[in-house]
């Protein structure tokens, strides 16, 4: 089927690395990427941790455990070649009490069975030795975490789009989508463009975007802020690599630790607070028609119901740097207050179906001839070559 026009709505990484993928993988396609901002990557894929996830957390088998494991080595790989940052400066998922060890012991089974690399169990006295500043009791090492710019390798996914006669089409902002004979017109408002084929990679936007395709209503996205504090610059020499707390598995987001950055900063970071707006990296931006949407939405409620809890003490964090430090210093005793600063934010768009659950693996499926990503939440950066792979895959039924 050649000269096809393949449409993808958002040019966050997800978007680009499958127009890549198309674009390389299918000569003669056409791909036109369209993105409502005038730069590409400007929501998660630019407001995330940087860290190149190695596949500990995710059930074994999962879309998710699968797309990762194989998105970290087509990244490595990706990196080294266009000598973009891939530092791998390890990872400890630190114990700090008795009762964490059970499930720190539950990560390590996970991961083995993920294959995740060279993972080992380490003792209190090891940590120290990786990480002199460190507390704990026991901890998983995983030596091959990476930290990269993900920013970067967005625009780089760009540019092999534009090399390869593609279109990146910036201030689109997808507002209409209409089956029409022999295709799918996707509509501006001001602009219109007829495609043989459409893929949504909408981000915190996938389920209005869903939407517009006649997709279903669930699950409806839930923006979680994320929010970061920075070392200063005298206190980033207690950190060497990642340190990471073992995750409660109720949810999908993995604690606040501390993560180097590939510009030598270091983060604590990030909580996970309802955001009351989508795009709302500011803590006072507020909209009131996602606001309603939320509200609206049974599966909410149901969410509100069984971690309200969890909810109230992640809101007190926010609010206090002392509060959310107080955690963070289980990790680097001593490290408190006093020894960072306020740093960025990011919100995360974390699908959540009707009965109130936090959807955990990708979920991605098609519509008629449209393709539609409706749960890409981290480690969606790490697996993002291998999302398009899949992706590309099931467009045009290749195995
Ligand atoms: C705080 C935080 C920390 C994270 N840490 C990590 C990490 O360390 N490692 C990791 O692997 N992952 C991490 N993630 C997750 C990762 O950033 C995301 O999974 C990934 O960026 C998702 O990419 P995306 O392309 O789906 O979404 P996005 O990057 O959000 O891109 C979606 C794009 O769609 C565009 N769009 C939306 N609606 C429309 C429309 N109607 N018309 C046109 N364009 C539209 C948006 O403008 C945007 O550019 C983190 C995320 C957050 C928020």
């Amino acid at each position: 089927m050649a000269d096809e026009t393949i449409g993808i709505v958002g040019a966050g990484i997800v978007g680009l690395a499958t127009g890549r993928e198309i674009a390389l993988r299918r000569p003669g396609t056409r791909v036109v990427v369209l993105e409502k901002e005038q730069q590409v990557s400007l929501h998660q894929t630019d407001h995330n941790s940087g860290v190149v996830h190695a596949g500990i957390y995710y059930t074994p088998g999962s879309r998710k455990a699968d797309l990762t494991v194989r998105g970290v080595s087509l990244l490595r790989e990706y990196c080294q070649d266009r000598r973009l940052p891939y530092r791998e400066i390890g990872k400890l998922v630190i114990a700090v009490r008795q009762d964490e060890l059970g499930r720190m012991e539950n990560l390590y089974e996970r991961a083995k069975n993920n294959h995740v690399p060279d993972l080992r169990r380490v003792s209190q006295d090891e940590i120290k030795e990786l990480e002199p500043h460190a507390g704990g009791i026991a901890a998983l090492h995983s030596p091959r975490t990476a930290i990269t710019d993900y920013p970067a390798i967005a625009r780089e996914f760009a540019k092999d789009i534009t090399d390869a006669g593609g279109e990146v089409r910036l201030g689109f902002p997808v507002t209409g989508i209409t089956n029409v004979p022999g295709g799918i017109e996707v509509d501006s408002g001001q602009q219109r463009l007829k495609v043989d084929r459409l893929i949504l990679c909408a981000g915190l936007q996938s389920d209005s975007v869903a939407r517009l395709a006649q997709d279903k209503q669930a699950p409806k996205i839930i923006p979680f802020r994320g929010e970061y504090k920075l070392l200063k610059p005298e206190r980033t020499h207690l950190v060497r690599g990642l340190i990471y707390p073992v995750p409660d598995p109720r949810y999908p987001f993995l604690g606040v630790h501390f993560t180097p950055r590939v510009d030598g900063t270091v983060e604590v970071g990030p909580n996970a607070v309802l955001a009351l707006a989508r795009e709302g990296y500011q803590l006072t931006k507020v909209s009131p028609k996602d606001l309603l949407g939320l509200a609206a939405y049974p599966g909410s409620w149901r969410m509100a119901a069984q971690h309200w809890r969890t909810g109230v003490k992640e809101y007190r964090g926010s609010l206090s740097t002392a509060a959310f430090m107080k955690d963070a210093g289980l990790y680097v005793p001593g490290v408190g207050a006093k020894d960072v600063v306020r740093g960025g934010a990011g919100v995360r768009a974390q699908a959540l179906d009707r009965d109130g659950t936090l959807v955990d693996d990708f979920r991605i499926h098609q519509v008629g001839r449209i393709t539609a990503v409706r749960n890409a939440p981290s480690p969606a950066a790490t697996a993002s070559m291998a999302i398009a792979e899949h992706i590309v895959g099931a467009v045009f039924g290749e195995a």
